[in-house]
């Protein structure tokens, strides 16, 4: 499922280029085009949900299948075993500003706790 003026729904479809690094039936993943660490890449659904507040109960093998990707993105990049960081944004008091969930895997940095 795609929803029209989604963008990253455009990036799955392939209307809008980006830099994919992963891809599963359920979900692929592509380079923060603002990155704000060496490795900063997003993990989105190929299933249009718009916040974690539109998770539903069938959705949670898909939800699994980011965090899988996000393991496979970080050996991948070779930041395994220093250490990343997975967030997901939750509407506007979190950040989030692309209404298709992603998830955030951030590593390549010390990372600072608490986020801003
Ligand atoms: P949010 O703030 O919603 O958690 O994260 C959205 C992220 O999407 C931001 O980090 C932003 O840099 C990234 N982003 C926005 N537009 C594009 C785009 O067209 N391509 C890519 N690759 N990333 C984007
Ligand atoms: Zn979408």
């Amino acid at each position: 499922m795609s929803e029209e003026n989604c963008l990253f729904c455009k990036i799955l479809n392939g209307e809008i280029p980006a830099d994919i690094v992963y891809e599963s039936d359920t979900a692929i993943a592509f380079r923060d085009i603002n990155a704000k660490a060496p490795t900063h890449v997003l993990v989105i659904p190929r299933k249009h949900i718009s916040t974690m507040n539109d998770i539903e109960v069938d959705d949670e093998t898909v939800i699994g299948s980011l965090y899988t990707a996000a393991r496979e993105i970080a050996a991948q990049d070779g930041i395994a075993e220093d250490g990343y960081r997975t967030v997901m944004n939750c509407n506007e008091s979190a950040g989030q500003t692309v209404f298709h969930i992603h998830l955030h895997v951030m590593g390549g940095r010390q990372m600072a706790w608490p986020p801003g």
